[in-house]
């Protein structure tokens, strides 16, 4: 099935927060042979928006609300209509937030799941999430990974994940999702990755559709032509 792509218009660009427009349009100018440093930084409204929500999170569903409520907040500050948190699986301890900022920080890899994988790392000083003596860590994200994402899960150490709209929803709108197997989530669980999709899935879909019925850029690797 083949699905419209819209790109990503300049205007668009130019409607971001002064300071994300100013990281992405005045990058310092480097000389032959050296390279700007990789940084994730959260917009400054995700820690003002979690000082708004609970510490430790109980249920499955709360914990989803939370990551629906992140992408739709992100969606209305220019970036991806994703979210995504880290939470403590036993405690409900809230870890780590994650947006997605693909087009505010010009990298592909900046999806809502491995920003909050990542930032979670960062808080911990370690790669490894799932170390003995950590508590186990959840992942709960909007929508389910993309095929980036999934294979980045058995990676970062988290030992569960909560997933909230299908990743077709993100496809009829005209997200890449990837290449991914039939079987993702079982294959997660075979790794001892417990799986819960379609928590809260109207809700979180709506966030999509919502932003594509909007005119929300549609933002891909490459064209969609098949
Ligand atoms: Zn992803």
């Amino acid at each position: 099935m083949s699905y419209p792509l819209r790109r990503l218009e300049g205007a668009r660009v130019s409607s971001l927060h002064t300071r994300e427009r100013a990281a992405v349009q005045h990058q310092p100018r480097l000389g032959p042979r050296s390279y700007p440093s990789l940084v994730i930084a959260l917009p400054e409204w995700v820690p003002a928006f979690m000082t708004t929500a609970p510490d430790f999170i109980a249920t499955p569903h709360e914990r989803m609300r939370l990551a629906i409520d992140l992408a739709r907040q992100s969606a209305s500050h220019g970036g991806g209509p994703f979210g995504a948190i880290l939470v403590e699986a036993e405690s409900g301890r809230v870890v780590a937030p994650g947006v997605n900022l693909v087009v505010p920080l010009s990298c592909s890899m900046a999806h809502a799941e491995m920003v909050a994988i990542s930032i979670a790392q960062q808080l911990e000083h370690s790669h490894d999430l799932g170390a003995v003596g950590r508590p186990a860590l959840q992942l709960v994200t909007s929508t389910e990974p993309c095929a980036m994402c999934l294979g980045a899960i058995p990676w970062s150490g988290i030992t569960s994940l909560v997933c909230g709209s299908g990743g077709d929803v993100a496809e009829r709108i005209g997200f890449d999702e990837g290449d991914k197997p039939h079987l993702w989530s079982e294959l997660l669980a075979s790794r001892g990755i417990t799986v819960l999709r379609g928590i809260c899935a109207d809700e979180a879909a709506a966030v999509l559709t919502d932003y594509a019925r909007r005119g929300g850029p549609i933002y891909n690797g490459r064209d969609k032509t098949d």
